[in-house]
């Protein structure tokens, strides 16, 4: 078999010589392990937060993923309360921090410090992702946030600019509507953003009433790609659409469909992917849901080992029939604390999202609970859309459990403009609101 994109990529960044065969899985194993240990080390001589959290780690004990994997866990906490003692190198050799305050949650914010050579790579790996997805002289449209230098609409640019394409950046939707004119005057073939704002195109594109021969490919990134969504775009616009996963702290892209089979091939030389037990810790096998726990083995500025996303993830097991040994991960990828107890059952963002983006002419919601009520903000087309929405939200057994006995009414208000429901690009949470 030819040796895929993927893998030549994977190849050079690796520093290996390309010889048109791509690494074995059992060599992709060895050249991590070297690589872990590396960043152990690195991190104990150079962070004064490493150097104590990981005193009296022998490294030369750790002769297989086995022993890496006995390392202690950090947490976003100490990402939140010290992120200057996880550096590794000098605040001048610092190109980019990204401060980090996602919605749902509160207090200190999150700093994470990227150098110019973390930069790079996050460049060329946007830039082999999107070779997938858009061709030469083909023109793709970025729904995000391109106001600062290094900031992630930049760096798509500038990978889209390396491959041949062209970038127009939109940055952060605010209105559909603007979008999709947008679309059509600069002759977009391809779309990156979140699913939320996707979806909204993809609402403004079938109220419009246009055809699905224009856009060839769509990529979901950001935030969680529910299925409704990639079904969603993919009946409008009629093309491929491809998830992809990643994380600021692992400096963005970390995993993305795989053209030819099923599931998300990890950015395997970037960030070394462990599913855990959450509640005891332990790694379990491929095809078991647990919680993502990510290393960056190549990360020098500040490198982030076995950190608990506090994500649910999966890896698939066996490998992709492209034949790629890159490992893949489950698109379904999920927060751990989704969900409120509702009486009846728990309700997750995860549930809503297939059930609402399924609703025909919904475009985006926000939702949140206050006292005994289900307030579910919409927006889009349709006479009946209240109404449908109400009836999709029952269907969800443990709304209509609880609607059934009186624990909890539902409050839904449909606005016609196709402006998101959440403004900016915060992760969305179901909301508990406090009465007051
Ligand atoms: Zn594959």
């Amino acid at each position: 078999m030819a040796q895929s994109l993927l893998d030549q990529w994977l190849v050079n960044r690796m520093g290996w010589q390309d010889t048109g065969v791509p690494p074995s899985v059992e060599q992709l194993r060895d050249w991590q392990l070297v690589r872990l240990r590396e960043i152990v080390t690195h991190a104990q001589e150079n962070s004064s937060f490493y150097a104590h959290h990981l005193k009296g780690v022998d490294v030369s004990a750790i002769v297989s993923l086995e022993d890496f994997s006995r390392l202690p866990f950090i947490t976003s906490d100490h990402v939140r309360h010290a992120p200057e003692q996880l550096l590794c190198v000098s605040h001048d050799e610092i190109a980019r921090v990204v401060t980090l305050t996602s919605s749902g949650t509160t207090g200190q914010p999150k700093r994470v410090f990227h150098m110019a050579e973390d930069l790079e790579a996050t460049v060329d790996y946007f830039g082999w992702g999107m070779s997938n997805l858009v061709g030469t002289g083909q023109t793709a449209l970025v729904l995000m946030p391109g106001d600062r230098p290094g900031g992630v609409g930049r760096l798509l640019v500038e990978a889209l600019d390396r491959t041949g394409a062209r970038a127009v950046l939109h940055g952060v939707m605010e209105d559909a509507d603007v979008a999709f004119d947008q679309c059509l005057s600069e002759d977009v073939q391809c779309l990156v953003g979140p699913a939320a704002h996707v979806n909204m195109l993809a609402c403004a594109w079938e109220k419009r009433g246009l055809s699905a021969d224009r856009i060839c490919s769509v990529l979901l990134c950001w935030d969680v790609a529910p299925m409704a969504v990639v079904r969603n775009a993919e009946r409008i616009f009629g093309c491929r659409v491809y998830r992809h996963w990643g994380m600021i702290e692992t400096g963005l892209g970390g995993a993305v469909d795989c053209a030819m089979g099923s599931g998300m091939h990890l950015r395997e030389t970037d960030v070394f992917m462990e599913i855990v037990n959450p509640e005891t810790g332990a790694v379990l096998p491929d095809g078991e849901f647990g919680e993502m726990v990510v290393t960056t083995p190549l990360r020098r500025g500040m490198p982030i080992i076995r950190y608990r996303t506090g994500d649910m993830g999966r890896i698939i097991p066996g490998q992709c029939r492209c034949g790629s040994p890159a490992r893949r991960l489950d698109p379904l990828v999920y927060r751990m604390n989704d969900g409120v107890d509702i009486g009846a059952g728990r309700l997750t963002l995860r549930d809503m999202n297939e059930v609402l983006y399924g609703v025909v002419g919904l475009a985006d919601f926000s939702a949140w609970i206050k006292g005994g009520t289900l307030h579910v903000q919409a927006c889009g087309y349709g006479d009946t859309l209240s109404e449908r929405i109400h009836f999709a939200l029952e269907s969800i057994p443990a709304v209509g459990r609880a609607c059934a006995t009186g624990e909890i009414d539902l409050n839904i208000v449909v606005k016609g403009s196709l402006t998101p429901a959440i403004p900016g690009l915060g992760k969305r949470r179901l909301r508990v609101e406090q009465e007051n």
